[in-house]
Formats: C-alpha cells, structure tokens, sequence
C-alpha cells in the first residue's frame, strides 16, 4: 500500500523494503535519524505533546516541555498535539536517504531480478497508517502499479500524481528518496516508460 509520511514525504515500495523489512531496531534509527525540536520561545508548558505521546515522553521542566528520551520514535503525534506550533522535524533529507539505504541492504539478501513489487495505490492518507490518527484521505483510488523494479514503482505512482501534496504535508521532497536509491545502486528509472490497462 502506498501512503503518505509524516516524515519522508511518501511510503511506497522503497519505504515498505527499508522500513517494513528491516527489524525494530532498525526501524527506530532510521527514524531518528531526524531531529526534533521544541521550540522554548512558543512552548507554554501546557503537556499536550506530553498526552499525545504513546510513551509519555517530553517532560515539562520548569514550564518547557523538553525530550532528550532515547526512545523518542518521531511520531508526529505530540506535535500534531501542540497548540503552539513549537515542535518541529529537521534533517528529514536524513530518513529518506536512510529508507533507500536500508532497501538496498534488504534487495541485497535476494538473488538477483527474483523480485517483484506492486503497490496499491488506493485510499491515500497524507501520514503513515501505522499511526493512530493518519488524517483524512487525500487520493481515492490511484490505481495498481507493479514492476520489477523499486526505483521504477515508486517514481512512476509520482508522476502520475501532483506529488506536491505530499511534499507540503510533509515539508521535505518525497522523490528524494528515489533518487538516492537510484544514486546508491538499486536499478530502475526515475522516468519510467508507464503502460496502462484500460
Ligand atoms: S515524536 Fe512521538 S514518540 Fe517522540 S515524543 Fe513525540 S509523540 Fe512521543
Ligand atoms: S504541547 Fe507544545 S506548548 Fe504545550 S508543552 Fe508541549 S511543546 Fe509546549
């Protein structure tokens, strides 16, 4: 299935190899290889972010909420929750080079062009579904795309949509990560030749 994501734009094939078949821990530091930040200047304190938190994570010190927390998974949830707006995501470049990274390994156990992808394209929400809340659906029904290739799927379902809907929910360039897996080894074509069944 393809959805959008908080963090690296979009999940499509890439990201279901990187992040899906990697195991928990490999999960985990590919998230955190993003930032999170709280802005002091706007927190008021309030424990929203704190309430949002599956694992109750940001402490509120002194009348700021900080998250030093190792565990701290950069859901988007106590940001979602904040009133003020103060907590915010950096380095995001950072998951999408990650998720083409971790393809690569994951691609790299099989034997070579036994693999084959198809992504439903169905019911898009703008965040990842393995969230309580993944927000309303912004694409209805796409369609079905398959290819031999992880660079090909993903960037052919982006150019068949205005993929700007995910890069401004986002706030980071969902075709990133297709280039760096193109640019780090996994084959493919950022410009498919697209076929369509009627
Ligand atoms: S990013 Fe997610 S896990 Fe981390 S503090 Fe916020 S809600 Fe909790
Ligand atoms: S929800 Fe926002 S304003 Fe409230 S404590 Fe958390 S960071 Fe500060």
């Amino acid at each position: 299935m393809i959805r959008g994501h908080e963090l690296s734009g979009f999940g499509g094939a890439i990201k279901n190899l990187g992040m899906g078949c990697t195991p928990g821990a490999g999960k985990l530091r590919q998230h955190r290889t993003v930032n999170i930040e709280i802005d002091q200047t706007k927190c008021i304190g309030c424990g929203k972010c704190k309430e949002n938190c599956e694992m109750n994570l940001p402490e509120i010190i002194e009348g700021k909420a900080r998250n030093t927390s190792n565990l701290c998974m950069r859901c988007p949830m106590c940001k979602h929750g904040c009133p003020m707006e103060a907590i915010s995501f950096v380095n995001q470049e950072n998951i999408c080079r990650a998720l083409a990274s971790a393809a690569f390994g994951v691609l790299s156990t099989f034997k070579a062009n036994k693999v084959s992808f198809v992504s439903f394209a169905k019911d898009i929400t703008p965040n990842c579904d393995c969230l309580p809340f993944p927000g309303e659906v912004i694409m209805k029904d796409v369609g079905i795309f398959a290819s031999n290739s992880p660079v090909s799927i993903d960037a052919a379902f982006l150019k068949m949509i205005d993929y700007n809907v995910f890069n401004k929910a986002s706030s980071v360039d969902c075709m990133l990560q297709v280039q760096e897996a193109k640019d780090i080894g996994l084959f493919g074509e950022i410009k498919p030749k697209i076929t369509t069944l009627s």
